[in-house]
């Protein structure tokens, strides 16, 4: 058994704040805490972008984190997941077209999954993290698929 299908098992998340006002982050905290347990699902918030499956990012995307957020984006290992948190992440939100902000990280990086809300609540990031989960899975299974026919 290799490592990628322990992956679908319990998916390592890296969580990236490119400008929130920290609402969604207080959100993803609740989600990880015993009331909502996120965490039975085997999932773990790292810090290290080259041990993390699932890309977890909130807030308005401000000038000054962008170049941040496409190089976390790089570091992490394929098969990856991109979820986008928020409002403000999915489409710049309360912020969208201020003078310091781009709307929406999807101009930047692919996203797969999109978390509404302002503030996301808990039941929405669980939801979200099941897409994402799914998502991780499918992909994980088409690489080893293209592994498996070269070799
Ligand atoms: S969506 Fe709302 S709560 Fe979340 S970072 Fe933006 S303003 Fe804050």
């Amino acid at each position: 058994m290799n490592l990628d299908t322990y992956k679908k098992k319990s998916p390592w998340i890296l969580h990236y704040n490119c400008g929130s006002c920290n609402g969604c982050d207080i959100e993803i905290l609740a989600a990880l805490a015993p009331k909502y347990d996120l965490e039975r699902f085997g999932i773990l918030n790292n810090g290290n972008p080259k041990q993390a499956d699932i890309f977890l990012v909130t807030g308005a995307l401000t000038y000054r984190s962008r170049a941040r957020l496409i190089e976390l984006y790089k570091q992490i290992p394929e098969p990856k997941v991109v979820v986008a948190l928020g409002s403000c992440t999915c489409t710049g939100g309360v912020f969208r077209d201020m003078y310091n902000v781009e709307n929406g990280i999807d101009s930047f990086i692919p996203v797969d999954v999109y978390i509404p809300g302002c503030a996301a609540s808990p039941e929405l990031i669980i939801d979200g993290i099941i897409k994402a989960i799914d998502i991780l899975e499918a992909k994980t299974n088409e690489k080893e698929k293209v592994k498996k026919d070269f070799t």
